[in-house]
């Protein structure tokens, strides 16, 4: 299996990363995709991949730190565009094969949403010119990030919709357009309507993903996450669907190669 969003590179890890990955290589994780959200972290993942194989990085500005890109009018800024231009050629590394974490987050609100409005409008678009596949961050803004990408243009690489939480009709939308669902440990959290959603969705519409360090599958909440947990999620999905938990794996990873164009023969690792 691949944990499709993990940040290996945060100082929750920087004492014991080394052991974190080979324990999670040891329960089956052939793959991690670090995902950046901001230019340092984005730098911070491609130099992960660069220096470990099995290690792929994205790069991109989060909702919450949409002020590097606009002001609060939702105006472009002359810093945000040297950002733009910098993180245009971080892609440049072949160790880069997705664009992301971007969206709206109107639960934390953390920078003002016009700000954030514009940061997804100007990240869609370099994404879609760089031909990468896109990493969405969404949280109470469904309907909003939807209807703006579709306003927009979907990104001709497509993408996936990290730590999915959208209704069923976001499920379809998902669907129609080629999009994916991340499914971390939300599945595995009691009253959640994730497991709704995984069995309308099917096996082949889901990426696995931890968002260690958060996030943690039951049962280990209220600790660290990591990517040897992400089992817990696999086995979770496996029962929801009624497959074998190999098949779960099989089926993720092959979905996640077909995204990213990782896979054997693309001349990555
Ligand atoms: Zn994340």
């Amino acid at each position: 299996m691949i944990d499709s969003h993990v940040h290996l590179n945060r100082a929750e890890f920087a004492e014991d990363r080394a052991q974190v990955m080979s324990a999670a290589r040891e329960t089956g994780v052939e793959g991690f995709l670090n995902v950046g959200y901001d230019p340092t972290t984005s730098r911070e993942s491609i130099a992960l991949a660069e220096t470990h194989a099995d290690v792929w990085a994205s790069v991109g500005v989060h909702p919450h730190d949409a002020l590097l890109l606009a002001d609060a009018e939702g105006q472009l800024t002359a810093e945000g565009c040297e950002v733009l231009d910098e993180l245009a050629e971080l892609a440049a590394s072949p160790t880069v094969v997705a664009f992301g974490e971007i969206g709206l987050d109107f639960y934390r609100d953390l920078s003002p949403r016009p700000a954030q409005r514009a940061a997804l409008i100007a990240q869609l678009r370099l994404a879609d010119r760089l031909g990468l596949p896109v990493i969405f961050h969404v949280r109470d803004a469904w309907e909003e990030t939807l209807a703006l990408v579709d306003e927009v243009g979907v990104p001709r690489a497509r993408g996936v919709l990290h730590a999915f939480s959208g209704s069923a009709a976001d499920v379809e939308w998902a669907r129609e357009r080629g999009f994916l669902l991340g499914i971390g440990g939300p599945v595995t959290y009691k009253n959640s309507d994730l497991p709704s959603r995984v069995v309308a969705a099917g096996c082949d519409l889901l990426l696995l993903e931890t968002d260690a360090p958060w996030l943690p599958p039951v049962p280990h909440r209220g600790r660290r996450n990591e990517s040897s947990y992400l089992a817990h999620t696999r086995d979770k999905v496996a029962e929801l669907l009624d497959l074998d938990p190999g098949e779960v794996a099989a089926r993720t990873s092959a979905s996640f190669h077909g995204l990213f164009g990782t896979g054997p023969g693309s001349g990555m690792p």
